[in-house]
């Protein structure tokens, strides 16, 4: 009665894989012992100095720990690992990384994308370093509630930075996790909705000897094996415990949120150019999805308008200067989580006022080959390869050529 008033959504499922723990922490450890991706070239930040796997205990370099869950949040390991690499040339230290430029910082994350994580890390290391000094204790903290004070931590990522670097007994439940968990119960419910249920198997399957093995072992079976669309039951260790599987139907798990309408907009945006070959450029205020980071200026078409017109005006309101908007350059759809964005790129001959910051941090007149030093995002930059390819031709057939016009143009 008193475990039934705990734990109010008390499931048979979560009993019976429960009491089979001890067996299936075996299997999944034997498993990994064979097929986990233990390389160094896999994940370097697993790995001793002397590049070794650790041994029970031995701690690891927790900076390079900490970048590489972060980058791990919402971007995949063959993805993020030449960006871990680059990160951790370019800023090796704490010290580095909270005294570095925020352009340097959101440079070596271009193309990462959910880029709060990059600028989080920054102010995630300040706060480390400025207590460390305050204290004169090492930086890094040896508790889920300390790395969880630090933005954009959330438990998951504070129990795999923990159980990674220092082989502390901590339950991770990251989205490989959530969708094997989810499996092996056959839960009704999407994942979102059974979170405490999950926390619960997460903690009871845990290895309290070999936790940093075991975590390991749990993300590289969702990864390879219980992958979202196809899994493997065949190759996995766990197919005789896992309802799914029995059930005859596993990518049916984990079953998915009704699905929601994401609102489409069309983006009118100018590449503009002034007489002597230079192309605007500004810089989104800090706050949301993209901020601080640099972008061709724009807007949201409204409803009836032309695209040109959205352009023009956009320029005017946000910029105060007036444009002859030219030729189409490119059309590029982005989609996020919450929205569907269709960017129509115009080129634009610059006509008259000077550019002011009205709607962004600042505003600047830059030469194309130094469009690289500037941080944007993803979108941005296939803009910025059909500038230089437009640039070239237009320089082949008549150089010095700036757009033609023939647009709308706003005061
Ligand atoms: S048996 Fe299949 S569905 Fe179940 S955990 Fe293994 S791979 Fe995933």
């Amino acid at each position: 009665m008193a475990k039934a008033a705990q734990h109010p959504q008390a499931d048979p499922e979560l009993d019976r894989l429960t009491a089979q723990a001890p067996l299936l922490r075996q299997q999944l450890l034997d498993w990994w012992d064979v097929h986990g991706r233990r390389r160094i070239d896999q994940k370097p930040w697993m790995f001793t100095a002397e590049g070794r796997w650790p041994q029970s205990g031995e701690e690891l370099c927790c900076l390079s720990v900490w970048v590489a869950e972060v980058m791990l949040q919402q971007t995949q390991l063959p993805v993020m690992l030449p960006y871990w690499q680059r990160w951790l040339q370019a800023l090796p230290s704490l010290e580095a990384l909270q005294a570095a430029e925020e352009r340097q910082v959101l440079l070596l994350w271009q193309g990462l994308g959910y880029y709060a994580r990059a600028r989080r890390l920054q102010q995630g290391a300040r706060r480390l370093a400025g207590t460390a000094q305050r204290h004169g204790l090492s930086p890094w903290p040896r508790t889920l509630a300390g790395w969880m004070e630090l933005p954009g931590l959330g438990r998951s990522t504070a129990a795999s930075i923990l159980s990674s670097a220092f082989d502390r007994p901590e339950a991770i439940l990251d989205g490989n996790v959530r969708r094997v968990l989810a499996r092996l119960t056959a839960c009704p419910l999407p994942p979102a909705r059974q979170l405490a249920a999950f926390w619960r198997l997460s903690e009871a399957l845990l290895d309290p000897l070999r936790p940093r093995v075991f975590n390991q072992a749990l993300m590289d079976l969702g990864a390879t094996v219980c992958t979202p669309r196809q899994p493997s039951c065949s190759a996995c260790p766990w197919s005789a415990a896992c309802a799914a599987y029995a059930a005859g139907d596993p990518a049916r798990y984990p079953v998915k949120e009704a699905p929601r309408t994401v609102p489409f907009q069309v983006i009118g945006v100018g590449v503009v150019l002034d007489g002597a070959g230079r192309v605007l450029i500004d810089q989104r205020l800090e706050e949301g999805l993209l901020g601080g980071l640099w972008e061709f200026p724009g807007g949201k078409q409204e409803e009836g308008e032309a695209i040109t017109a959205t352009i023009a005006r956009e320029l005017a309101e946000e910029l105060a200067i007036r444009v002859e908007v030219g030729e189409e350059l490119i059309q590029l759809e982005h989609a996020y989580s919450h929205k569907r964005l269709r960017f129509v790129v115009h080129l634009c001959r610059w006509l008259a006022g000077e550019p002011q910051p009205l709607a962004c941090q600042q505003v600047r007149w830059v030469e194309p080959a130094d469009l690289d030093a500037y941080p944007f995002p993803a979108a941005n930059t296939r803009i910025i390869a059909a500038l230089r390819q437009w640039l070239e031709r237009a320089n082949d057939s008549s150089p010095g050529a700036l757009p033609a016009g023939g647009g709308a143009t706003a005061a």
